[in-house]
């Protein structure tokens, strides 16, 4: 992040500015990120693998085999860590029955789907907020349908999971003023069931949900000739705008030129800038698109729903390796094992996970009402805004960049609730966070012209 360059002249505008504004990290999450194991990682993904198959339509009564098994299992280690986290940390799997009614072409019978839910709670009862990391604990062979053939799904997406439960096990250990749910959804090669049920009961409930990560095939180990940095890569998958943005927003969007900012798009950029700030030799490589060709995930659930949601998701991935019967073909070994992952690249991307829900779950909540003014004809930016309702904030952080920049380019320290700035307000976006003392930032918020 670049020092702002405050040109002379201007000098007297810069009254309310606080000279100490570098960017510090939180020693708290430098040790929880330091706390990830990668063997811990491992051992996940293996006891998952060991299910044989994690089906969706698979067997719920067999102790050993399939989704039922899979899901105890998942719910048991949730369970042993509830143990260390002085009561903050609760778990349970939260089932609904699906009909091939109900559950369109990919659901052929009647299940009861569950989705394994902890739910570390905030320590502020008048902190509302809710941040999600999710990954799902089904998988598939060639044939979706098929419920009874092995299918290891160690990458798709045991790797998601694993992150989950790791930082589930982690963090459970803190306390954060605002919430985390870390859950392991069913029914997402069933056609997202697990997450469309769980967005859909939130949207019902009014939670506020600030931010989902999804976390779907994030450890393969798919170095290719085209790209051999991809251990060092992640992409991060967001929608510009969403499309319940109609009406009076999609006219206020237009006019001010906001098709790059709307939720997903802003949390990818600061998932972007604090994955970057604490985990060494990755990369967050944005992409601006919801997801991939073909491919779905539980995120667009949400992101439906109006909350803001990403997908994290590998680099480069191995087609060989997803969404297929392990078998050799023609030299080719086909299959989702193991032994195609990478679990030191889990680990960064674990960490990654990490540090943003522990920033975001330490971060006052958002500046309220932030404000531009434009009722006079300036080449200045004014910003205004109300304080935080919850979270001991130290300041807020002015962002700024070029209407052309895919990232926040400076960022400005006050202790005020305003800001003049020497920019035209029409050459640049602006946005406002608040910052706690250890330095957590909230998501930012962009500014409303004032007066309307
Ligand atoms: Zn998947």
């Amino acid at each position: 992040m670049k020092k702002l360059f405050v040109p002379a002249v201007f000098i007297f505008l810069w009254y309310n500015l606080n000279a100490q504004s570098s960017i510090q990290k939180d020693p708290q999450i430098v040790k929880m990120v330091a706390e990830v194991s990668k063997d811990s990682l491992q051992s996940y993904v293996k006891n998952l693998v060991s299910f044989g198959t994690r089906n969706t339509l698979s067997t719920q009564s067999d102790p050993k085999r399939g989704i039922g098994a899979a899901r105890n299992w998942v719910l048991g280690r949730f369970n042993e860590m509830a143990k260390s986290s002085e009561g903050r940390l609760t778990a349970f799997i939260d089932t609904t029955t699906i009909t091939p009614r109900t559950g369109g072409r990919r659901v052929d019978r009647i299940i009861v789907l569950g989705n394994v839910m902890a739910t570390l709670k905030g320590t502020d009862a008048n902190d509302k907020r809710v941040f999600i990391i999710s990954g799902h604990l089904d998988n598939m062979r060639t044939n979706v349908m098929d419920s009874v053939g092995d299918a290891p799904g160690a990458n798709d997406d045991a790797s998601g999971v694993a992150a989950v439960m790791e930082c589930a096990r982690v963090m459970s250990k803190y306390s954060f003023p605002a919430t985390v749910i870390f859950v392991a959804v069913s029914g997402e090669e069933q056609g997202l069931l697990g997450s469309d049920y769980m967005a859909g009961k939130a949207k019902k409930e009014n939670w506020e949900i600030e931010a989902v990560l999804n976390n779907d095939i994030m450890g393969g180990n798919n170095q290719n000739e085209n790209n051999k940095a991809s251990n060092n890569q992640v992409r991060v998958f967001s929608e510009g705008l969403s499309l319940l943005d109609t009406g009076r927003a999609a006219i206020t969007f237009r006019n001010l030129g906001l098709e790059n900012d709307g939720k997903a798009r802003q949390l990818a950029r600061y998932v972007k800038e604090i994955s970057e700030r604490y985990v060494k030799k990755l990369k967050v490589v944005m992409v601006y698109r919801n997801d991939r060709f073909l491919r779905g995930g539980d995120h667009t659930p949400y992101v439906q729903r109006g909350f803001a949601a990403v997908r994290i998701t590998e680099m480069n991935e191995n087609y060989a390796h997803q969404h297929q019967d392990v078998r050799m073909e023609n030299n080719i070994q086909y299959g989702d094992l193991p032994e195609f992952m990478d679990f030191e690249y889990l680990r960064k991307n674990t960490c990654m996970n990490l540090c943003n829900l522990a920033n975001l779950a330490k971060s006052p909540s958002m500046p309220l009402e932030v404000r531009v003014e434009t009722r006079r004809l300036t080449n200045y930016t004014n910003l205004s805004w109300k304080p935080s309702a919850t979270g001991k904030v130290k300041g807020y952080y002015v962002l700024m960049r070029e209407t052309t920049s895919p990232v926040w380019e400076k960022k400005m320290f006050t202790s005020d609730t305003k800001m003049d700035l020497p920019f035209s307000k029409d050459n640049y976006f602006f946005a406002v966070q608040s910052v706690s003392e250890e330095g957590n930032e909230s998501l930012p918020v962009l500014p409303v012209p004032a007066g309307r």
